[in-house]
Formats: C-alpha cells, structure tokens, sequence
C-alpha cells in the first residue's frame, strides 16, 4: 500500500516553520510496514489543496494530510475535502457536546465560532482529539483511504497514534515491520561499505540504509513480512551479520549511544574519567554529563583555551608549546596527562586543534585534531583530519574522544 504525506501551511513552504509533522508521521507509518512513497506540501489555499488531493488520490492508497482544520478563516482544509470528495458538511451534535464539556470543565464558555469543528464532511469517520478541538476526519472511498488531522504537532501526535495507527493496523493493510539499527563510529561510510558488501544476502522484504550522523554510522534495517516473526527474524539475520562483519567498529543496537555505552563501561569497570579540551570548549564533558548518573565516573573537567593555562594548569611544558605547536601530539599528550595527574582519575582524554574556519597552516590545515588519552598503562595521541566546518570538527573530536576511550577499555587495536 503507497502512502502520501500531505502537510498543508504557508509557513511550512516559506520555512518559517521546519515540517516535523511529516517526518513524524513518515517514522511511524514505516514503522507499521506502509510503504511512504511522496511527500508534498502546500500552502493555505484551496485550489492548491485540491490539486494535492487529486494528485494524491492517483498514486497513493492512503492519503495522510495536516494542518488547517481549526476553527478560524484560515482553515481552509474541510473546504477542500469538500470540494474533492463532493461531500456536504453534517452536523455531529456529540462533537459539539463533548467539546462545550471539555470548555466547561475548564470553567470557560465555549467560544461560538468552535460550532464549525462539530462539522465533518458526510458519511466521514472522525478520530477524537484529547488536546485541543479539531478532530481528526476519514474518508474511505473506492478503496483509497483519506485522513485529515490537525496540524498542531502535539495534537497531530496524539491522534496518529492513539487512533490512527490501530484503525490502520485493524484494515490489516500491512504485513509486520521490523527495523532494528547497528550503531557504528570512527569509520567513514564508503570503508563501512568496503567490508559489507562483499557478503552481503537481501533476503526479500529487506531493506539495508546507511545514516551518517556526526557520531558516526547507523545500519538501519528494516525488514518486513508476512508476520511478526518472521519479519523479526529476518531483521535479526542481517543485524547478526552486519555486527560480524562490523565487529569494533559496532558500539551499541537502536537506542544506544556512545556516551552511554562508554559510561557504563567506566561504571561497570570502577574507572574514573576526567577531560582537558581546547578546541571543543567544553563539549566533552557536556555529552558525557548528559548521562543520568555519570557522577558515578565522571569527575571534572578543564577548558583549557588558551596556552598560559596549559602550561599553568594541566602542567603541559613550554617548550612542547614552542617546538611542537598546541595542536600537537606531544601537547595532547602532556594536556591528558595533566588532567589525570590534578584530577586524580584513572582516566583522561584530551582534545586540542584547529576547528576552523580561520587558522589552519599547510601542515596543520583546518580540521587538524589531536586527541590525548592518559592511562595507568599508557599516554598517546592521535591525529584526526575532519573537514572544514567548525560545529562539526567540534562534534566530530568529542565523538572521536569517546570512541578512543571505548576501544582503550574493551582493548580494541
Ligand atoms: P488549530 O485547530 O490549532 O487551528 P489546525 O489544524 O488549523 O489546528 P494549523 O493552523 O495548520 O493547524 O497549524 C497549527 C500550528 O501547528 C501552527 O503553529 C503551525 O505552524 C503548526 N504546524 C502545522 N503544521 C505543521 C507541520 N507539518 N510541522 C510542524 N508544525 C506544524
Ligand atoms: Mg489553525
């Protein structure tokens, strides 16, 4: 079964507002294993809704539209179902008196003009809105099926999932979906491709996606079949694969993230972790406190900018400074060094480089990172080249750190 997204709003088309209502609705009508096939959106206008419609109602089945179903002059979407379906708008005295409770509940007179929500297009379907008033509208007709939800993200939410979802799982328009995605890090898409695709076997209903993200690499599968089972068994064949092929380049499945994976690392070790960072300026230790609990390892950290602080606070020496430069292996080194040395932890990890835009050299060129990690056993650094963005140098070194300290602990060459 093809789907449509329809998102309706002038704001959505001007980029005054960013369309997360489609992405929202895409997710979890893949989830339920509908075939997303389009996307549109159109602006507050009848005409253009009808032609999206129209359009729609040729190459999707299911049609799944948001936005302008209040109240107000500018919701002009019930005129266009109107229009389309040729439908006349009926009366519904029970959404009219289950609204005029909800107002007097909250001890307010329920404005007139909230009369036109109890209106819905003849012999339509509505899905009841639990936060606000507009309820959601369907339409079956020579088997496509239309739905209208309103377009406040909170609201749209509500009712897609809560009634939606189970009306359409209940036609049974769909077979069982699976997606079950392999977190990677620290090695770059096309090598990724490199190692998997030699052995790689898609079995009918599978599909495999590579997700770049600062963080690294997802492998998102989704895998669909005739039932639960089967469809989760097929999931399961390609992730068992894909994590033996992978191997350490894997750090966790779906909702795992790196910060997490290495705290409990640290947690279930009894190791401590402290950071220096320069080029980063403090989001090291940021990703790893967002960890519920990671006081139980974490213990500080220094942004340690400029050089007179290196040198008088994590003790790095001044000739590193002069002979090698800050962004060094040798002052990556000295920085983490330092770090364990004052903060007294059995780790550190230390970050130093040239993030960009400006500063770059012909041998240190934008992008240029070292990254430090002290040990009991050992102190080295390695040189990263990122790109030429700063935000993503920063982002890249903090994952970077991380990752380093994953493979440190799980003693991954
Ligand atoms: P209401 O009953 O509140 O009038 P409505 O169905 O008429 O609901 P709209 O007027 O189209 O909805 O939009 C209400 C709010 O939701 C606006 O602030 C709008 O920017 C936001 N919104 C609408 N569509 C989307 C979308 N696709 N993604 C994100 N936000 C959206
Ligand atoms: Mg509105």
């Amino acid at each position: 079964m093809n789907v449509e997204i329809i998102t309706i709003g002038d704001e959505l088309i001007t980029g005054h507002t960013v369309d997360t209502n489609a992405a929202f609705i895409g997710k979890n009508l893949t989830a339920i294993g509908l075939n997303v096939r389009y996307r549109s959106s159109v602006g507050d206008s009848v005409e253009a809704m009808e032609e999206a419609f129209h359009l729609a109602l040729k190459r999707a089945q299911l049609i799944i539209a948001t936005g302008g179903l209040g109240p107000t002059d500018d919701d002009l979407t019930k005129r266009a179902i109107v229009k389309v379906f040729k439908r006349n708008l009926v009366f519904h005295e029970d959404i009219l008196e289950d609204l005029k409770r909800r107002y007097r509940d909250r001890g307010i007179e329920m404005p007139a003009i909230n009369q036109n929500q109890a209106l819905l297009p003849q012999g339509a379907r509505f899905f009841p809105n639990r936060i606000g008033s507009a309820v959601g509208i369907g339409i079956e007709e020579k088997g496509k099926i239309f739905i209208g939800l309103p377009g406040v993200p909170i609201e749209m939410r509500q009712i897609l999932i809560d009634e939606v979802i189970p009306y359409l799982k209940a036609l049974k328009l769909a077979g069982s979906t699976q997606v079950i995605v392999i977190r990677t890090t620290g090695i770059v898409e096309s090598k990724l491709a490199e190692i998997i695709a030699p052995g790689l076997k898609l079995e009918t209903g599978v599909r495999l996606a590579y997700l770049p993200s600062y963080s690294g690499v997802d492998l998102r599968i989704i895998a669909s079949a005739e039932n639960d089972t089967g469809a989760r068994e097929r999931a399961q064949n390609l992730a068992r694969y894909l994590e033996k092929v992978c191997g350490p380049h894997v750090y966790g499945r779906d909702n795992d993230r790196l910060e997490t994976v290495v705290g409990d690392l640290l947690r279930d070790n009894d190791k401590t972790l402290c950071v220096a960072e320069s080029c980063t300026g403090g989001q090291l230790g940021q990703l790893v406190t967002s960890v519920s609990g990671s006081s139980a390892y974490f213990v500080g950290g220094l942004v340690a900018y400029a050089n007179e602080i290196k040198i008088e606070l994590l003790g790095v020496p001044s000739e590193i400074l002069q002979q090698h430069g800050a962004v060094s292996e040798e002052c990556a080194i000295a920085m983490a060094r330092g770090a364990r040395g004052s903060f007294g932890t059995d780790f550190a990890l230390s970050i130093t480089g040239t993030a960009g835009p400006e500063g770059g050299t012909d041998d240190k060129p934008v992008g240029t990172t070292y990254i430090g990690l002290a040990s009991p056993h050992a102190n080295y650094a390695r040189r990263f080249r990122f790109g030429k963005d700063r935000e993503m140098n920063r982002s890249r070194a903090t994952y970077a750190a991380l990752e380093m300290l994953r493979r440190e602990i799980l003693d991954i060459k």
